[in-house]
């Protein structure tokens, strides 16, 4: 394979995606062995160009995942920055608003948690939760989220404008596979933890959710933001996908390291 498989994976702006068309178990041309020795190297260049990244100061990255229960937001944030410094990388997990998050517009939290410069920041889930679950659950009336579309690409037009590199990733997992998961999470004592009954509420109503899902990337993929859709049903699949989206981003901000105090260079430290 010549062509690197990343860029089909990424929605052009202005783009009439359809999720449907979109394989949830493809495999990118890839083989599960090679494939998870890859994300080791990936991992290793992500490390490099994250202390570069740091190390220059004057920038940030953020990424956004979003995606239905179980397709593995927690599962790719463990998977690609275990091995990378945590001092440089902030998670971020958006739950239900409480307190008062809930006094104020739906981007006030979200802006509080953006990376700082030199910063990695990761959303496990994201602003878009207030165009997707509270559309679908219609939380508030469609005269209200219909502009939320616009708020958010201005929104992300101001991070990318001041400083802020925004890449957002769909999870694309296929609703057998979900069923499978949750019930796994049902069944194992360990995972059961992570289970709601709500899970099944937004379960039923996948085609709505997907709808939802379609509609936000669509009108929300741009140039400065842009989606990428990645299939989700195969673990290995979606790390390596994820990491390398994670990778190629850090690669074309290729940040530099600063210059050195004058008269340093070639100095014996006695
Ligand atoms: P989890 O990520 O599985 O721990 O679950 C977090 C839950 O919070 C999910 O059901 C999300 O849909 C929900 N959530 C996150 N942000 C919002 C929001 N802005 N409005 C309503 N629900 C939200
Ligand atoms: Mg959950």
């Amino acid at each position: 394979m010549t062509k690197d498989p990343i860029r089909s994976l990424r929605v052009q702006s202005g783009s009439a995606l359809r999720l449907a068309r979109h394989a949830t178990d493809a495999t990118l041309g890839w083989e599960k062995q090679s494939a998870k020795a890859e994300l080791e190297k990936v991992k290793q260049r992500i490390d490099v160009l994250q202390a570069r990244l740091a190390a220059e100061g004057s920038r940030g990255l953020l990424l956004v995942l979003q995606a239905m229960d179980a397709a593995g937001n927690d599962g790719t944030i463990r998977a690609i920055f275990s091995g990378v410094n945590p001092a440089g990388v902030k998670v971020t997990s958006f739950k239900v608003p409480g307190g008062p998050e809930t006094q104020h517009d739906y981007l006030w939290r979200v802006h509080a948690a953006v990376p700082g410069k030199g910063e990695i920041g990761v959303f496990n889930r994201s602003h878009y939760e207030d165009v997707l679950v509270v559309r679908v659950k219609e939380f508030v009336p469609k005269s209200v989220w219909s502009k939320r579309f616009d708020h958010i690409n201005a929104f992300e037009r101001l991070l990318v404008d001041e400083g802020t590199t925004v890449v957002k990733v769909f999870l694309h997992v296929g609703k057998d596979e979900q069923r499978e998961r949750l019930q796994e999470r049902v069944d194992d004592p360990e995972k059961r933890w992570k289970f709601r009954a709500g899970d099944l509420d937004d379960r039923a109503l996948w085609p709505k959710f997907q709808a939802a899902y379609q509609d936000a990337i669509r009108r929300t993929s741009t140039d400065a933001a842009p989606w990428y859709v990645v299939p989700a049903d195969r673990n290995w699949v979606r790390n390596l996908a994820v990491a390398k989206i994670l990778l190629h981003t850090l690669e074309d901000m290729n940040p530099q390291l600063p210059p050195p105090e004058d008269g340093i260079v070639g100095r014996i430290v006695e």
